[in-house]
């Protein structure tokens, strides 16, 4: 093995069922996702030593499949990150370069993968945090429709948003990871019977011949020069495997970071409201003065990322604010639905670069907070839409992982994995 890159908070193993899809794949879980009897502590001092009594139903599914988890893998504290700076257990290195940042949050999860320390993993996507580490690592990884993928047992950022999803060294291998936990589950009711039916595994045939391929100018702009030229080299490609591209405009993906921060605090800052020592993990513990205790907990337990959003969520909730914050965020985040709603009636799939930056260096920009939410510029509307999207290796810019985002009307899975496929050929 490499350098230690810190891709585990634990390295622990739960052995699979004798036979099944995954009988031979081992599998990195990322840490906010429940694992019955292994310790689970959302990259957070307080969940350190916490012990789920239960599995969450993507890790039953998985050990079902016949998968080995090799272990729980670093994050982002709490999933609130770009780079997985911000997990209380230290950061996790890009096997690509070392010296930058994996992507975030579910930088454990791509650096394993990358670094062949599991064959496959799963991490959750917020606002790009599956897509965003699969980028900057160069593997794949696949942001599901929201509904697809059960969220029961996964420790709650922001519930409206958010979905499991694989990551994987080929489209193929996320397909089928994808195969694995899709599908229905009494247990979580957002999830939908729409895709049950799907082979996402068998649609990774490559062929994009007739295809019609959205490109978006908003998504290219202000991108870092190589990244833009990688990615439009990729689109060429495709192209030239029989795709039609056309330009579509989505003018409202300009406000989507904006929207996404206002109401992704807000949810956080409801759902870490449980975290209040008495409950679960870290307890500061005053004997009798719950305020004190309460207070105490939080200040030690949280980091600071954590607690900013806290404080922002907190205020766009509070009674004065709601509607000039956290109102304005849902309107502009059925703006950006009906945009690509429009957009596709007349295209398959939109296309862009996953992120607009390449890899960060460790450190480089994890003391400004509005650098980092900027770049989920093109991946934040895909959540605010619940809409299915792709990252797939496009190349290189500076001998760095450039990665092309595949974007699908919802529960069309399948159609971005085709294309996404005939990226790799
Ligand atoms: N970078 C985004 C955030 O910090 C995405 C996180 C995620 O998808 N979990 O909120």
């Amino acid at each position: 093995m490499a350098a230690d890159l810190n891709a585990f908070i634990t390295e622990e193993s739960i052995e699979g069922a004798d036979a099944g899809p995954l009988a031979d794949a081992t599998v990195a879980v990322k840490d906010n996702i429940s694992t019955a009897g292994v310790e689970t502590t959302c990259g957070s001092r307080m969940l350190e030593g916490y012990v789920p009594p239960y599995d969450a139903t993507v890790v039953e599914r998985l050990t079902d499949a016949g998968a080995t988890i090799v272990g729980k893998a670093n994050m982002d504290e709490f999933g609130m990150g770009t780079t997985t700076e911000t997990s209380q257990f230290g950061p996790t290195r890009n096997p690509v370069d070392p010296d930058r940042v994996p992507g975030g949050s579910s930088g454990g999860s791509a650096a394993a993968v990358a670094a062949g320390e599991a064959d496959l993993a799963l991490g959750t996507d917020t606002g790009g945090s599956v897509r965003c580490p699969a980028a900057f690592c160069g593997v794949v990884g696949i942001k599901p429709t929201y509904g697809l993928v059960s969220r029961y047992g996964l420790i709650a950022y922001a519930n409206s948003l958010e979905q499991i999803g694989p990551i994987a060294g080929t489209v193929e291998d996320a397909a089928a990871l994808l195969d694995v936990i899709a599908s229905p589950d009494p247990h979580d009711a957002t999830t939908r019977e729409a895709g049950a039916d799907a082979n996402y595994a068998a649609a990774a045939d490559g062929d994009v011949d007739g295809m019609t391929i959205g490109v978006v100018p908003e998504l290219f702009e202000g991108a870092h020069e190589g990244v833009v030229e990688t990615v439009r080299a990729a689109i060429d490609d495709l192209e030239a495997q029989g795709a039609e591209t056309v330009e579509v405009s989505l003018p409202s993906v300009e406000h989507a970071v904006q929207a996404y921060y206002v109401i992704a605090t807000s949810e956080a800052s409801s759902n870490l409201a449980r975290f209040d020592g008495v409950r679960y993990g870290h307890s500061a513990g005053h004997d009798g003065n719950w305020n004190e205790t309460f207070a105490e907990t939080r200040s030690e337990g949280f980091g600071e990322e954590v607690k900013r959003r806290i404080l922002l969520g907190t205020y766009a909730l509070s009674a004065g604010y709601h509607d000039k914050y956290y109102k304005k965020a849902q309107d502009a985040r059925a703006w950006v639905r009906s945009d690509f709603d429009d957009a596709f009636a007349d295209v398959d799939v939109i296309a862009s670069p996953t992120m607009p930056v390449l890899p960060f260096e460790l450190g480089e920009g994890i003391d400004d907070p509005m650098t980092m939410y900027l770049a989920d510029a093109n991946t934040t509307p895909v959540n605010l839409a619940n809409l299915p999207a792709i990252s797939i290796p496009a190349g290189t810019a500076e001998g760095l992982p450039v990665g092309l985002q595949l974007i699908g009307p919802q529960f069309g899975e399948e159609t971005i994995v085709r294309a996404a496929s005939a990226v790799e050929e």
